[in-house]
């Protein structure tokens, strides 16, 4: 048994302060070491770098410590227990760090709790203590980590002892703590609730009923009893921000405040759309990820990058079903759904990237490509999360034109399912392809493989006709449009380039591959200041290129770092680079069986 004790002296200081008794150390020297990443986000972070004041004690004397690498210690050989101190330096406010201050503290235990090497099967204890401010006075704590006394799980959000029966699963139940707003729901029996940590205002009333819907939706889709005793959704609300991590029992959250549903809110805005969508998104993770997993993720060496080509479906997949849940459960309707289906398709649809790099290609490297995204990266990569989600809507669709709508991805989830659930082993390049095919009673791997080994586009259009719904490809309406949406007026140019405005300065933040912007040698990074001798803005930007025409030259002046320089730039004409999608009968069988499984 490894006995953990997390708490802070100075909340203030944000720092954690650590004590952790490893009963029986290895006799030649214990080797200890913090992960350098956290399962789900797939990059190297160094957690180790917020680490002061590491100390060793045995029988009451100072041990002597060596440094093996960033992340690795080994502690001196001892005959006793081994007792660790450091403190942990949280100011990272991301729902993949830790964070503290006088307001509130949240921890993922791998940005915290050192992994003993050869003890990383033993059970392990915590103890949670209330940092020492007055300010803490009256904090509670939320974490679906399992509390030493069984009996007083569920409700009960009081600091103390916790127990974890290894060390994986002690690192896979955030905490937060502090003075949140509580509240619970019941989903298929099972206890869910909602921690919300900030400054808002917020229908709770509402969120639950639309929270309920999406949970029971999803286990009924799986298969009832949720695999889960219990479900925290850890919300940290901000001013602007977004974000999601998945856990077995719990996610972490980050939401901006404005996509919460106020109180009276009619209807349903796209903010709050959003953030139903990240609920659901993170929910799904519950069965795709947290427990069908791939292989290399059943017990990854948390030390150095763990590459799978598989993020396509782990992410692609959840991402498909995030949407179609909100659909299927009564969110939305399917004008929506179609809507925000649109707006992915744009998103693929805009990047050259995705005639270079194929959805098992992104998912490999992810860590040095998607997660380390540049200003190169549209021309240069496609996402995983995008066209792993066009994936799995052509999967679902090409086993329900082979089977006349009886079988679908549905049906390969459940079994997948099931497979965890008999021996819980992982996920390989081809089970999910073998499985699809058993499912639709035909040989669909190697069209399958074709979609996710290589990179182009998916016959979409085609799957999609069956069900009466048509693809369609326009321009740009103004240059914040993310698709998805009819649009009446068009922009007749394309500027080739993104740009945005902060502080009053107008920038371009990438240059789209022989598009107008690169033609004329402008570059990412590059200040717009003047266009035609005119100060330049966003609104100004927004005004002139509705009124310009193709072939049209503006006057550029730009600073490129300090330096003010002069461009001619020649618009070429816009792309149909936007795509919208209709449905020509929302009573059709098909479309109905699809939308309701
Ligand atoms: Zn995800």
């Amino acid at each position: 048994m490894i006995k953990y004790r997390i708490g802070s002296r100075h909340p203030q200081a944000h720092y954690f302060d650590l004590s952790i008794e490893v009963p029986e150390p290895d006799p030649e020297g214990q080797v200890f070491s913090l992960p350098t990443w956290i399962p789900g986000s797939y990059m190297i972070r160094d957690f180790a770098k917020n680490i002061v004041d590491l100390q060793a004690r045995c029988n009451g004397e100072k041990l002597e410590i060596t440094q093996l690498d960033k992340s690795r210690w080994q502690a001196k050989a001892c005959q006793g227990a081994l007792i660790l101190e450091y403190r942990v330096y949280a100011w990272d406010l991301s729902v993949r760090g830790a964070h503290l201050d006088t307001t509130h503290g949240f921890f993922n235990g791998t940005s915290v709790f050192m992994s003993f090497a050869g003890f990383e099967e033993l059970p392990c204890e915590l103890q949670i203590e209330r940092p020492e401010h007055e300010d803490c006075a009256d904090w509670r704590l939320a974490t679906t980590m399992l509390r030493k006394d069984d009996q007083q799980q569920l409700g009960d959000f009081s600091f103390g002892p916790f127990k974890a029966p290894n060390y994986q699963e002690l690192i896979d139940h955030p905490v937060e703590m502090g003075l949140f707003v509580q509240d619970h729901f019941e989903a298929s029996g099972v206890r869910h609730d909602l921690i919300l940590t900030g400054r808002f205002n917020c229908d709770l009333e509402r969120l639950k009923q639309d929270l309920i819907r999406i949970c029971e939706y999803q286990i009924t889709l799986f298969g009832t009893p949720a695999p889960m005793p219990q479900y925290m959704f850890l919300t940290m609300v901000v001013g602007d921000g977004y974000g999601g991590l998945e856990h077995r029992n719990s996610t972490s959250l980050m939401c901006s405040r404005k996509q919460l549903p106020v109180p009276g809110m009619a209807g349903l805005n796209d903010d709050y759309r959003g953030f139903l969508g990240l609920c659901s998104h993170e929910y799904f993770h519950s069965w795709n990820v947290k427990r069908i997993r791939p292989e290399v993720l059943l017990s990854p060496d948390l030390s150095s990058e763990t590459y799978t080509p598989l993020l396509w479906a782990f992410e692609g997949i959840t991402s498909y079903y995030d949407d179609l849940c909100l659909l299927r459960s009564g969110c939305i309707d399917i004008d929506d759904y179609l809507d925000l289906l649109g707006q992915t398709m744009t998103r693929v649809q805009r990047g050259l990237g995705r005639h270079r790099q194929s959805a098992a290609e992104s998912s490999f490297n992810a860590w040095t490509k998607f997660y380390k995204q540049d200003e190169n990266a549209a021309n240069a990569i496609v996402s995983y999360y995008a066209k792993g989600a066009l994936i799995a809507l052509a999967i679902d669709l090409r086993i329900r034109d082979v089977t006349n709508n009886r079988k679908s991805l549905d049906d390969v989830m459940r079994m997948l399912w099931q497979r965890y659930q008999q021996d819980g082993g992982g996920v390989d390049d081809q089970t999910i392809q073998q499985c699809v095919s058993k499912v639709a009673g035909a040989d669909l791997e190697e069209e399958l493989n074709q979609w996710i080994y290589q990179p182009g586009d998916i016959p979409l259009q085609q799957l999609l006709e069956p069900f009466g719904i048509s693809i369609h490809y326009r321009s740009r309406s103004n240059l914040q449009d993310k698709g998805g949406k009819q649009a009446e007026e068009q922009l007749p140019v394309s500027l080739g380039a993104v740009v945005r405005e902060e502080h009053s300065r107008l920038k371009i933040v990438s240059v789209e591959e022989g598009g107008s912007a690169q033609s004329a040698n402008l570059s990412a990074g590059d200040e717009m200041v003047a266009i035609n001798g005119l100060r330049a803005s966003q609104s100004m930007l927004d005004a002139l290129i509705k009124i310009s025409m193709p072939g049209d030259i503006w006057r550029l002046s730009v600073f490129r770092r300090d330096e003010l320089m002069e461009f001619q730039l020649k618009l070429l004409s816009a792309k149909a680079d936007t795509v919208f999608l209709t449905v020509e009968d929302p009573d059709q069988a098909m479309l109905k069986q699809w939308i309701n499984s």
